[in-house]
């Protein structure tokens, strides 16, 4: 392990030779899709640390110049990551950052007392009110990119690298019209020998198989980034054009797991399986009137009932107590106050129309008192 360790350290010294000058680089601290995190010090001052943030060489210059441009506009404040270093040698960018010692989600989620809870989530709203002031989507929300020192009470909304600005977001994400009659046609001359469709209508609706006229359609083509756990869902019904509204569903998620002392409410493989998990809780009746309400149409083979949020966190929690839970001796026993569960209801409206915003969530009862 210690040979890995210094092997990743070297590659990262070897890209970019400039950090030896600076840093002494202790070794890898995280790891996700399109980068390595590594902790540093200065040589110069051995107590200040930092986080240094080596992108894949593959991720492409303008995600890169976006991911920079939110650390060094809006980071720095209200709990959001900023910039110290930006260091590009050839194909090799590293960003240079305050290193914020951080506890596991799967320890704190555990046992997060009413006082606590409301600083954590007043840190993570603020912080994406600050995002969303600049019209920037996170589209990243979760635990692992919210960081939180327990101690310290510190807290810090990192990853950008898959933040959209709302006005670079184009109007129409499917292919053009051209392109789609396009594509019809090449189907329908594979398809004219095998099948005699004559008529436009669809004749799948309902039945296990899709039709021909169904398979020509475009595809419904969105942006969706992010973790299938977190995703709100407009992004699982492939609504265009995405909003804020998204980062605060996610940040209602993360609330969700702490009022039922769970690290991972939902943890599902992919979209089809999220939205069933959001049909398992919100019922399919309110799925069909939020899949109405983007336009689209939702059908679903059994008929779930609601839930109510509140029991569902309380079940949770008295479940996780059970004495043959791994975990029984360190979760909460006192229950939340109404306000946790009427904020959690507001940040995960179905509809991002009339979900809370950040802003309004910071002026919510049980964050204001
Ligand atoms: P990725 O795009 O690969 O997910 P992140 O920016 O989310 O990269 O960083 C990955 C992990 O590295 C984080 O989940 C966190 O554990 C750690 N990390 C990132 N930035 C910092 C920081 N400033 N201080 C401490 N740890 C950090
Ligand atoms: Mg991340």
């Amino acid at each position: 392990d210690e040979n890995r360790k210094d092997k990743n350290v070297r590659y990262l010294l070897e890209s970019v030779p400039q950090l030896e000058k600076i840093f002494k680089v202790i070794g890898k601290i995280g790891e996700g899709t399109f980068s390595s995190v590594f902790l540093a010090y200065l040589k110069s001052n051995p107590n200040k640390y930092y986080a240094i943030k080596q992108l894949v060489p593959t991720v492409s210059p303008n995600r890169i110049l976006r991911e920079l441009k939110c650390l060094k506009v809006i980071g720095g404040t209200d709990y959001v990551a900023g910039v110290e270093l930006c260091i590009r040698e050839a194909g090799n960018v590293v960003f240079v950052m305050e290193y914020l010692y951080h506890d596991k989600f799967a320890d704190y989620a555990l046992n997060m007392p009413t006082g606590e809870l409301r600083d954590y989530m007043r840190a993570l709203l603020t912080a994406l009110r600050r995002v969303h002031q600049f019209k920037i989507i996170h589209r990243d929300v979760k635990p692992s990119n919210f960081l939180y020192n327990r101690q310290k009470k510190k807290y810090m909304l990192v990853d950008f690298g898959l933040a959209q600005p709302l006005d670079s977001i184009k109007s129409n994400p499917s292919i053009s019209r051209n392109q789609c009659l396009d594509e019809r046609n090449k189907v329908n001359s594979l398809i004219k020998d095998t099948k005699k469709s004559t008529d436009n209508r669809c004749i799948c609706l309902g039945k296990p198989k899709v039709c021909s006229i169904c398979i020509m359609r475009p595809e419904q083509n969105v942006n969706r980034a992010g973790t299938p756990g977190f995703r709100a869902p407009e992004v699982l019904l492939k609504h265009h054009p995405p909003t804020t509204a998204i980062d605060v569903w996610a940040s209602g998620v993360m609330m969700l797991c702490i009022l039922c002392s769970s690290h991972c409410f939902f943890r599902p493989p992919n979209d089809i399986a999220a939205l069933a998990e959001i049909v398992a809780i919100f019922g399919t009746e309110a799925v069909q009137k939020c899949a109405k309400a983007l336009g689209k149409k939702f059908i679903c083979g059994a008929d779930t009932q609601a839930l109510d949020l509140r029991d569902i966190c309380q079940k949770s929690r008295k479940r996780k107590r059970n004495p043959n839970s791994k975990s029984s001796s360190s979760v909460l026993q006192e229950d939340y106050p109404d306000a946790a569960y009427d904020l959690l209801q507001k940040l995960l409206d179905l509809n991002h129309a009339t979900r809370i915003t950040a802003e309004e969530a910071l002026n919510h009862s049980f964050l204001k008192s």
